[in-house]
């Protein structure tokens, strides 16, 4: 555990959301490879938001999904057009 451990699994939540910006989230990924209890917290928290989840029933699609999903689908439309 280093001094900033605390700070870092404060942060956690808003790394699984992906809340964090670019540059912060990044320092986290890295100082989770090197530090073994905050990466235990990071899984206990990553975990207990499935569990949650899973609780709730209806899970909301991620924004990464979801445009995933739309470019897909515009896609396809496009395919569509040009063959007629
Ligand atoms: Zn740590």
């Amino acid at each position: 555990m280093s001094d900033k451990c605390p700070d870092y699994v404060a942060n956690l939540y808003s790394y699984i959301d992906g809340e964090l910006s670019a540059e912060e989230y990044e320092e986290l990924r890295q100082h989770l490879l090197d530090c073994p209890p905050c990466l235990t917290e990071y899984e206990r928290d990553m975990l207990l938001k499935k569990l949650v989840k899973r609780a709730c029933g209806r899970e909301q699609a991620p924004e990464q999904l979801r445009s995933m999903i739309m470019t897909q689908i515009s896609y396809s439309y496009t395919q569509v057009r040009y063959e007629n």
